[in-house]
């Protein structure tokens, strides 16, 4: 197996171009995983950990090799407690929100904060240089993306006007070092709330039916809130599989969701 350590973005997307079937390491967290059972056999890996470039984190632009433990005290409310929420210490240290987007499992607890804040993904080539993708074209199915052979994830591009009540929430069969069950996002803002949640379809989902509802009432009240969480129940399209059955998911997504709205107006 060939290893190739890029020093630089120029130096990545040139070995990308040349090895389209390289696969990109950047804290190894799943990709280790992944080799270790035998899920892949690269016959080479290209190193993104040395590339400063994909290091920048302001609140409009978090470059893909960001870390966990750094986004742990980033100014996004919610991505920050999704952060702290992401395995072990150890893997918060390594794992990178590049590498949770570009694995696109509908458990990644970063992804539910990215379709909320309607982010988008900035991906690179040699070939044809920026791509900004938003997110509902970037995640097309279980562990799908569009993202192309020969392009690297550089960032996730946020919006300026994200609004700043954000709260994040995973359920899970432990309170620690645990895949969601189900994971939520409630962003509150002048326009109303957007409600986003994880593990409970093919890619991360916003429950547009349930916003519709809610953001159309003056007055959140016990009744409006019931109704609000039955219809995100019902509008999610969880499976049952080793981790939970699909009426589980329903019923905690529509917890989840109105908690999260609660505690958006506090
Ligand atoms: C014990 C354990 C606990 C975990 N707990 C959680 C958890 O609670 N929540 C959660 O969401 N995840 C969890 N994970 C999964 C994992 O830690 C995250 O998904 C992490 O964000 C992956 O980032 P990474 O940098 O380690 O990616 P890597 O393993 O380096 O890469 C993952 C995939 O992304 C690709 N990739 C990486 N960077 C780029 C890039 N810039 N452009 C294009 N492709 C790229 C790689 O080729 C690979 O296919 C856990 C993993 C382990 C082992």
């Amino acid at each position: 197996m060939d290893f190739i350590a890029a020093h630089d973005l120029d130096e990545a997307l040139a070995a990308k171009a040349h090895q389209p079937d390289a696969l990109l390491l950047a804290g190894g967290t799943d990709l280790m995983v992944e080799i270790n059972l035998a899920h892949h056999r690269p016959s080479s890996v290209l190193s993104l950990r040395r590339v400063e470039e994909l290091q920048e984190l302001t609140a409009g632009r978090i470059g893909a090799g960001v870390t966990w433990a750094r986004l742990e005290r980033n100014g996004h409310r919610g991505l920050a407690q999704a952060a702290r929420t992401v395995g072990s210490p150890q893997i918060r240290a390594a794992g990178t929100i590049g590498g949770n987007v570009a694995t696109a499992s509908p458990a990644g607890d970063g992804l539910p904060w990215i379709i909320a804040a309607e982010a988008s993904i900035e991906v690179q080539s040699k070939e044809r240089g920026i791509r900004t993708i938003p997110w509902n074209e970037f995640f097309v199915g279980v562990k799908r993306t569009s993202l192309a052979a020969d392009e690297i994830i550089t960032a996730v591009v946020v919006p300026e006007d994200v609004p700043i009540a954000q709260e994040f929430a995973k359920v899970g069969a432990r309170n620690a070092m645990v895949i969601s069950t189900v994971s939520c996002v409630v962003i509150r803002g002048d326009d109303g709330f957007r409600v986003a949640l994880g593990s409970v379809a093919t890619t991360p989902m916003r429950a547009t039916r349930a916003e519709e509802m809610i953001n159309a009432e003056s007055t959140i009240s016990d009744s409006v809130l019931d109704e609000f969480a039955h219809i995100v129940s019902e509008e999610v399209r969880p499976i049952t599989d080793h981790r939970s059955t699909e009426g589980y998911r329903r019923h905690a997504a529509g917890v989840l969701a109105r908690r999260l709205v609660e505690r958006s107006l506090r």
